[in-house]
């Protein structure tokens, strides 16, 4: 199978679990994510119509967003999806178009100040780990719906960032437990999109569902998703 071929079949896939949910497929963006995968890889996927594309390393986006972009034949839209370390965060503006792994005040507070040199606000998701686990980055959303002060806090933290001037916060995203059962990965999603409901602010963007649960995620109400094995094949560590 070529990527193309695979993209194809993603398509479908989406088409299939809009379908399901009473959803249209225009509502459902794919980004295709090239971690550790060449630019050719990158540019098959452009050739096949992709125009998201996502990294999750600031070194491995450095080498590879400039030469994909000056072969692609049309404007590409980057996403940083991965951890932001602190001295790094300065490389992040200039090669991305939006950043959707804003996972503490902390790291909002940076690049807003970094954002003053931009001429537009930086676009941007704030992660959420609605999963609880220790290993996943994000601002605490954890049983969010049974802890009046899990919630307190995270909507002051989102009104926190929200309030930074630079920053454009467009909605959210986050990932379910790697390997998990169906219905504990959908209900991550569902929390997801409920807690998205209880905010009182405008969040469109909803950005949950990888290669192994991205017809789960859009049945649950993903407006965003982010696939990598499912295009590209296994990754070259
Ligand atoms: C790697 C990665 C993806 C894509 O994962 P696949 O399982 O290859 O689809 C999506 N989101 C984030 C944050 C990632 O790091």
């Amino acid at each position: 199978m070529s990527i193309a071929d695979n993209i194809q079949r993603v398509h479908e896939r989406i088409a299939t679990a809009c379908a399901r949910s009473g959803r249209d497929a225009s509502e459902v963006t794919l980004v295709a994510v090239t971690k550790q995968q060449s630019v050719a890889a990158a540019l098959a996927a452009v050739a096949a119509g992709l125009q998201h594309l996502g990294e999750n390393r600031v070194e491995e986006a450095a080498v590879k967003i400039p030469p994909v972009d000056a072969a692609a034949a049309q404007p590409l839209t980057w996403h940083m999806v991965g951890h932001i370390q602190s001295r790094k965060a300065r490389q992040v503006a200039p090669l991305f178009d939006i950043v959707q792994s804003i996972d503490s005040l902390r790291l909002a507070k940076r690049l807003s100040r970094l954002g003053h040199e931009r001429e537009r606000d930086l676009p941007a998701l704030l992660q959420i780990n609605v999963s609880g686990e220790a290993s996943k980055y994000g601002l605490s959303g954890y049983h969010w719906h049974r802890d009046a002060a899990v919630h307190q806090r995270l909507w002051q933290e989102i009104s926190a960032i929200m309030a930074l001037p630079g920053l454009e916060v467009r909605g959210l995203m986050t990932m379910a437990p790697f390997g998990a059962e169906e219905r504990v990965i959908r209900r991550v999603f569902a929390d997801m999109y409920a807690l998205r409901e209880s905010l009182d602010v405008r969040l469109p963007v909803l950005s949950m569902g990888m290669t192994d649960d991205f017809p789960i995620a859009i049945e649950e109400g993903a407006t965003m998703i982010r696939v990598g094995r499912a295009i590209f094949g296994e990754r070259n560590k």
